[in-house]
């Protein structure tokens, strides 16, 4: 068992030892046993638009991108696809976009909530309908508010990095971790379940960052987690940039395991970037601590625009739930699966 004070967090981080993640692994398994159990909740994605008005040096959909084909799905299609998870027993969705925070869209997105909101209550003999994540970037408090007067309950905004200086190095000057900050705060205070998260293995990113970082989503006492590799885009200027010091994948291994110990009632995806980045990612990452996946429910039509980083994996949500099964996990199917940590610091 590790003590979690900050020297040994760091070294752990830092360190080329198998078998230091291994001990690290078990420990975080036996302790998501105890706290949040063997259950994996499932957030059907829908990526339903890839225009975006940002830069984020890192991110393939970015503004400046100009050979991505943009789209944006129909109201019609998007209600249909929440409809069809709802009927498959994933009681909980995930819609995600590019940022735009233009009143239209957020106006429309708004009514999109409240009509898959009204249509799964009605189906629904418990009358809950689907539970409804928004991971659609910065916006105004007003905005957020309207979403979450629509019926959206969970807010994903990763602040990317807590640190000033590498937020800075990973994005244009027009963005800043301060206004991150400022949404994030605005969302916990309207009342959404709030998720936030760091990409692992970014150039000039060192185990201190990620110490740093751990010690954030404690300070903002976050509900959910969403942290992933970073996988270089060819079309994004990060890609150019090639001093990475972790190694991605153990790295956010380690990240997985360390949050489930030191945050032990938080939900913890295990994001498809981990999954994409190596074929053992979703059971390793379950087994550090991981409760959620998000299995992609984007037309296949589209799902390649939604391009953020090279060799985006995509499995059925089918497959997924058999594998999160025969990784002796149970797919926590029929129902919301709500953070724990939310119910506890409300009370
Ligand atoms: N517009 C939304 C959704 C952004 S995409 C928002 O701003 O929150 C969702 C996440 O994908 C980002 O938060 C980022 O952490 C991740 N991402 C983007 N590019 C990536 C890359 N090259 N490698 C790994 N993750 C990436």
């Amino acid at each position: 068992m590790i003590q979690l004070s900050a020297r040994n967090i760091i070294n752990v981080l830092a360190t080329d030892s198998p078998h230091c993640l291994q001990d690290l692994i078990q420990t975080a398994e036996k302790c998501r046993k105890k706290n949040v159990g063997d259950k994996v909740y499932l957030r059907g994605l829908i990526e339903f638009s890839n225009f975006c008005g940002c830069n984020c040096l890192y991110c393939g959909i970015r503004k400046d991108n100009h050979n991505l084909q943009r789209y944006r799905l129909d109201k019609k299609n998007i209600i249909q696809m929440a409809m069809l998870a709802f009927e498959k027993g994933y009681h909980s969705i995930c819609l995600q976009s590019g940022e735009s925070n233009n009143t239209a869209d957020i106006d429309l997105l708004a009514e999109i909530v409240a009509e898959i909101k009204r249509l799964s209550m009605e189906r629904d003999e418990n009358s809950r309908g689907l539970g409804i994540t928004l991971s659609v970037g910065e916006l105004s408090y007003q905005q957020y508010k309207k979403l979450w007067d629509a019926g959206a309950h969970r807010y994903l905004l990763r602040i990317e990095s807590s640190d000033p200086t590498l937020f800075k190095r990973i994005h244009p000057p027009a963005q800043h971790l301060e206004s991150r900050l400022e949404c994030l705060r605005a969302l916990k205070d309207i009342g959404y379940q709030t998720g936030t998260g760091v990409m692992i293995g970014l150039p000039g990113q060192t185990a201190e960052h990620l110490y740093q970082d751990l010690v954030f989503f404690q300070d903002e006492d976050v509900d959910m987690l969403g942290m992933g590799p970073y996988i270089p885009h060819h079309a994004a200027p990060l890609s150019k940039v090639l001093d990475t010091q972790l190694d991605p994948y153990t790295t956010t291994l380690k990240m997985l395991a360390l949050s489930r110990l030191l945050m032990h009632d938080i939900n913890i995806v295990a994001s498809t970037a981990l999954q994409s980045i190596n074929p053992d990612g979703l059971k390793m990452g379950l087994r550090a601590g991981a409760n959620i996946v998000m299995p992609v429910l984007t037309p296949e039509d589209t799902r390649d625009y939604y391009y953020l980083y090279e060799n985006k994996n995509y499995k059925r949500a089918e497959t997924l739930i058999e594998e999160i099964t025969a990784c002796g996990f149970t797919p926590g199917l029929w129902q919301w699966g709500d953070p724990l940590h939310y119910k506890n610091r409300r009370n």
